[in-house]
This record gives C-alpha cells, sequence and structure tokens, in this order.
C-alpha cells in the first residue's frame, strides 16, 4: 500500500483500507498455455483446456489420417511451442494447417512458432482485422505485464495461404473441417470451425459459457444471432468456445437467449424516443439481474448499443 503524501487521509478510511489484507487481489496466474493438459473430446478432436487463465485460449487439434488443424495458437511464440509439443503427443501427421478463431493476440500470435510448412488459414476480413488493427491490440497486451511484454515483443502477425470470403472447407483424412465467417460478431473477422464428422464446434468468442459475449461498436447483433441459429442447426455435441469451459449445443442456445433479449428491449426502448445512453442504462440492469450467475456483467453495455444503432 502506498500513499501519497499530498492525499490527505481521512482517519475512517485509512483504518478501512489497513483492515484489508495484504494480497486482497490475487496475481491471476500467467498467460501459458498447460502442458500435460490435453483432453480428448472425440475420435478426430483433442483440446488443451484453458484452465479458465485469462489470456489463455482453449487449443483445439484436430485430427485426420493425412492432415492435423490447430485451432488458435496462443499468447506468442512460446505458447505456440508449447501447443506443438501437446500435438506431437496426439499426431504423426506432417501435414499441418493453423486457423484462429479471430485475429486477438492470444489466438493469433503464437503462430510465429509453427514450422514454414504449416498452412494457415483465415478469412479475408480476419487478415484485414490483423493488418488493421493487430499493432495497436498487441501492444496493448504487452502493456499488461513484463512477461506478456516478453511473449510478444518483435512478433510478427502469421502469413496467410489460404484466405476465403466466406467458406473453407479441408479435408484432413477421414475427417472434414468446414470454417466460416459470417460478419462482425465479437471482432469483424471471426471464424467459425466445425469439425463435420465428429460435431465439434469451435465457436471462438461467439459463444462463450455463462460469460456475457463481448460486442464492440462494430458488432452486428442482428448477424450474430442469426449466426448462433446456424451453429444451432449444425447439432454439435461439443461446443468449444475460445475461453471458458468446454460444453454442448446448450451454450448456443443460452447465448441466444441473452441477445435476444437485449435486442427486444433495446429496439422497445429505442421506439419509445429513448437515447442510447438511458437504453443502455436500462438493458444493462435488467439483463445483469436476468443473468446473475454469468461473468463479465460490465460487456453488456456494448451489445445494447451495438442493438441501439442496428434498431428501426
Ligand atoms: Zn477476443
Amino acid at each position: 500500500m502506498r500513499i501519497l503524501p499530498t492525499v490527505v487521509v481521512v482517519p475512517m478510511l485509512a483504518a478501512a483500507v489497513q483492515a484489508q489484507p495484504p494480497s486482497a487481489a490475487p496475481q491471476p496466474p500467467p498467460p501459458l498455455v498447460k502442458e500435460n493438459a490435453t483432453v480428448k473430446l472425440s475420435n478426430h478432436v483433442y483440446a488443451i483446456p484453458d484452465g479458465n487463465v485469462p489470456m489463455v485460449p482453449n487449443v483445439g487439434i484436430i485430427v485426420g489420417s493425412r492432415a492435423t488443424m490447430v485451432v488458435d495458437t496462443g499468447l506468442g511464440p512460446r505458447n505456440g511451442q508449447a501447443i506443438l509439443r501437446e500435438v506431437a503427443k496426439v499426431s504423426k501427421n506432417a501435414e499441418l494447417y493453423v486457423a484462429t478463431t479471430h485475429f486477438h493476440p492470444e489466438h493469433s500470435l503464437g503462430g510465429a512458432a509453427f514450422p514454414a510448412s504449416a498452412k494457415f488459414v483465415r478469412p479475408k476480413v480476419q487478415q484485414q482485422d490483423m493488418q488493421e488493427l493487430g499493432k495497436d491490440i498487441q501492444n496493448t497486451f504487452a502493456s499488461r505485464s513484463p512477461l506478456n511484454q516478453e511473449l510478444l515483443k518483435d512478433v510478427p502477425y502469421p502469413r496467410a495461404d489460404i484466405l476465403f470470403d466466406r467458406e473453407q472447407r479441408i479435408d484432413l483424412g477421414g475427417v472434414h473441417v468446414r470454417l466460416f465467417w459470417r460478419g462482425p460478431m465479437h471482432t469483424r473477422g471471426d471464424t467459425l470451425i466445425f469439425v463435420e464428422e465428429d460435431k465439434v464446434l469451435f465457436s471462438g468468442d461467439v459463444v462463450m459459457n455463462r460469460a456475457f459475449l463481448a460486442a464492440g461498436a462494430a458488432s452486428s447483433i442482428n448477424t450474430w444471432l442469426a449466426t448462433l441459429d446456424e451453429l444451432a442447426a449444425l447439432g454439435p455435441t461439443a461446443v468449444v468456445p475460445s475461453h471458458g469451459a468446454i460444453g454442448d449445443a446448450s451454450l448456443i442456445a443460452r447465448d441466444r437467449d441473452y441477445l435476444s433479449a437485449v435486442r427486444a428491449r433495446v429496439r422497445e426502448l429505442k421506439a419509445q424516443g429513448k437515447s442510447a445512453d438511458d437504453t443502455a442504462q436500462t438493458v444493462v440492469a435488467e439483463i445483469q439481474a436476468k443473468f446473475p450467475d454469468w461473468t463479465a456483467p460490465m460487456r453488456i453495455g456494448a451489445a445494447a448499443r451495438a442493438a441501439y444503432a442496428e434498431a428501426k
């Protein structure tokens, strides 16, 4: 506890401050992908769970008879190397594909560790996100701690070997992966990745597990809801969000409940002539009460504002 000499400390407040234990805010664990933690989800699909550690993604490993695909690569090459060691335990394939659910550093910047022969596949819009927004967010992440700084120092965004508009299907040998892009949701370039034969969905931050979805100014809640319908229709047996516990199709239904509640209420309030600020304030309070056990309620406001911008 450091109190600047110029600050006048009210005695009662000082007592309250002193009463707090010195380690009231525990440091989160370092943003490192856990080794020897890989789990098998289905015939061809493995995951390295994030252990709920911030800035660590759930990593996917999809193994066919001919080729292997990695989904998300961790925060910088040190994490990418840890992922490659896990890949080697479950696959002997020399041919490697790398997909990223979105451009944010903990999903994409481990790519620098992958061999030159690996093929990076992503939608054109995700490539645009990397080019236009990548450097800024890399600097933001690097500024959060000395370790982040070290993990991200001078790391380039990975090259693209296969770029697609809306849809790309890749045959790994006995198992097919469908990657698709539908528009701006968590980011402009979100990529959904569905393993057809195994019915496993890697949902990025488009579907999460009892965490409010993170929207931004570019997000379309209409696109998001339509995409959730499309994802539900795929009938996935496992849904791997890019953060948080792995679940099933109920994750999609819950997120649909959340975003449709936001959209419906925003439409009503806008129709009554309420401003964007008033609408966001009302919706945050109501929605938080409706989903009391969900994390990151500070994200509701941005979803309400995105819905407001779209509401007729
Ligand atoms: Zn993200």
